[in-house]
């Protein structure tokens, strides 16, 4: 039976909790910490470097230094002020890059203006980026070699896997290109055998495009863009878009109400890709650790 023959005897989408899925994660990773704790006396620890007073990110900062100490983890806050030059911020990552205790190195995008995010990105050692967004780790997505995944695309797949675990030949078709989400979601989708269409703002009729997808990601910052007509009934929708409307509510990129009436399986905004981006992290940490440290790098996820 396919999933649109299954869609077909259901009212309402099946709900993928992200948040669920993103606890059991994190309870996993905390038992990974604690064996590297009790058996080989590492400490996993992950510094964040926030520049400036944006409040949104201030948010997200005080939620990645929560989540790692409960982790069971060391968690290293650097807050510089929004006048910071590149090179402060260079010298930091520096000090960061030589701290063995530090094992996992994130600098908090977006970047005041006089620093340039590209040039801080590639100053971090590719071994503790556990936003997986340094070159050598992009390159070594693209080549199917180990390395440091970026952690949105990575929840996506999971989530993706909590639904159907083989996704050999199933087209899946992502809206966004980025190199934070849609260009790192497309490779890891390759690399589960996918057959990958990616749409961004030039594609032409994308509405129809997105209808020939089993799987359909979103992740364009544009609440929703995404209608029930863009999307063959009994889809897998992951929606990663998070936009704040004018009463403070935050939603996602795909009208869920709408879409809910013909996916299979969609993700919720917030409570979908959100909270798997913090658990991802955490394992990435956990996965930079063992590597530095030439152990097993577990299996997360
Ligand atoms: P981004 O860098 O702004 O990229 C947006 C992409 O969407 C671009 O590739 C753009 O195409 C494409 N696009 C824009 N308008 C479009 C349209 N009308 N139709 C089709 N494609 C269109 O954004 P991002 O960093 O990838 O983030 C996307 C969304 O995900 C944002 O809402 C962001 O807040 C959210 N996000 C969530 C998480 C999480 O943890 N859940 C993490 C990261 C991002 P072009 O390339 O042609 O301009």
């Amino acid at each position: 039976m396919t999933m649109a023959q299954k869609k077909t005897e259901k009212e309402h989408a099946d709900i993928i909790d992200g948040k669920a899925i993103a606890k059991k994660l994190r309870e996993s990773i905390k038992r990974h910490v604690d064996v590297l704790v009790s058996d080989h006396k590492i400490m996993p620890g992950l510094a964040v470097v926030l520049v400036g007073d944006d409040p949104a990110s201030g948010i997200y900062v005080n939620n990645k230094e929560k989540a790692a100490k409960e982790a069971g983890m060391r968690s290293y806050v650097h807050r510089l002020p929004k006048s910071a030059s590149q090179d402060e911020v260079l010298k930091l990552v520096q000090k960061l890059n030589l701290d063995a205790k530090v094992n996992g190195i994130l600098v908090q995008m977006p970047l005041p203006k006089q620093i340039d995010s590209a040039t801080v990105l590639k100053a971090i050692d590719p071994l503790k980026d556990v936003d997986g967004l340094h070159i050598e780790n992009m390159g070594r997505l693209m080549a199917d070699m180990p390395g440091l995944v970026p952690c949105t695309p990575m929840g996506c797949i999971i989530l993706i896997k909590s639904v159907v675990q083989n996704l050999t030949g199933l087209h899946a078709v992502v809206i966004g290109r980025s190199h934070l989400v849609g260009k790192p979601v497309a490779q890891l989708l390759l690399r589960e055998n996918c057959t990958v269409t990616t749409c961004h703002s030039r594609t032409p009729n994308i509405a129809h495009v997105a209808r020939e997808a089993d799987i359909l990601v979103v992740a364009v910052g544009k609440a929703h863009l995404v209608k029930k007509d863009w999307v063959k009934p009994g889809a897998i929708v992951i929606d990663v878009g998070i936009n704040r409307m004018d009463d403070g509510k935050i939603t996602g990129d795909v009208d869920f109400d709408d879409v809910s009436k013909v996916a299979g399986h969609i993700t919720p905004v917030p409570g979908g890709a959100g909270p798997m981006t913090i658990a991802c992290l955490l394992g990435n940490t956990v996965a930079a650790a063992c590597r530095q440290n030439e152990l097993t790098v577990p299996h997360i996820g």
